[in-house]
């Protein structure tokens, strides 16, 4: 059960890094003083620049990282071609895709705890408006896979590094979950990138199985980006498959162009 105090404190997204000691200034107006000199430091001797915005910082700049936090986690929009209500965490444009890219592809893992922050937010409100945030068995969050390639390039499993981030905030707001990687692939499939909704769909068309047991609870599907939803519907049909019942998906970001997988509207059934 989420508890009314930690779970408000995961929805306003600002006061949870100050909760949990994620970059908790100490002397805010002295690290804010002294903050600009030390990021030109930086990038005086070393070249860095903040992975959100690109001005010179050794690390995200407090103004990404606020413009992270408090972006709206968007509840309402249903995925017709999977039939899922969806939660993101905000557009995928400025300082938020900026970050999903250095973390995903940049070689910046540490920010993946910033993501997985927001994912949990995601997640948090779509269980909310689901009913699922009381007693029972933890709910399964089920990441989409990612390709075996994109994994030993990037030397860690991105999808499944949020899943896990995620479920380690939800825990500290009280709602219990599972991260359960039952996804696995069956073919090798192109780059999404590029492709229109059509063969996006035909790209990702039976391209995973879930692997039997392993989930108990109310399963939730995850992803980083939602574009078209090919990627959560495979996923979902998968599970479905498998005997699973899905009952949402929940995203960091979503573009701005779901164009026609999308419905506005409160999700009126789960299913089944
Ligand atoms: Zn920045």
């Amino acid at each position: 059960m989420i508890d009314a105090q930690a779970g408000g404190s995961l929805c306003t997204g600002a006061s949870v890094g100050r909760r949990a000691g994620v970059d908790r200034p100490i002397v805010p107006g002295v690290r804010r003083f002294i903050g600009p000199f030390l990021d030109a430091a930086a990038d005086l001797c070393l070249g860095a620049a903040c992975p959100g915005c690109g001005r010179p910082a050794g690390r995200l700049c407090l103004d990404c990282r606020q413009a992270i936090r408090t972006g709206p986690v968007a509840p309402g929009w249903r995925l017709a071609c999977a039939g899922l209500p969806l939660w993101s965490a905000g557009l995928y444009a400025g300082p938020l895709a900026a970050v999903i890219v250095a973390a995903k592809d940049g070689g910046r893992q540490e920010l993946c705890a910033l993501l997985g922050e927001r994912l949990a937010q995601a997640v948090q409100g779509l269980a909310v408006e689901l009913d699922l945030t009381g007693s029972g068995p933890p709910l399964s969050l089920v990441p989409v896979p990612s390709a075996a390639a994109a994994v030993r390039r990037r030397g860690f499993d991105f999808g499944l590094a949020l899943a896990r981030r995620a479920a380690s905030r939800l825990a500290g707001a009280g709602l219990r979950t599972r991260v359960c990687p039952v996804l696995t692939p069956t073919r090798a499939v192109a780059d999404q990138s590029g492709l229109d909704a059509a063969r996006r769909r035909a790209n990702l068309d039976q391209a995973w199985r879930a692997r039997p047991g392993g989930l108990s609870g109310h399963c939730l599907v995850l992803d980083d980006i939602v574009t078209t939803g090919a990627s959560l519907a495979e996923a979902s049909r998968a599970l479905r498959a498998a005997g699973q019942r899905v009952w949402g998906a929940a995203t960091v970001a979503a573009t701005a162009d779901l164009g026609p997988a999308r419905e506005r509207g409160r999700p009126q059934t789960a299913n089944g």
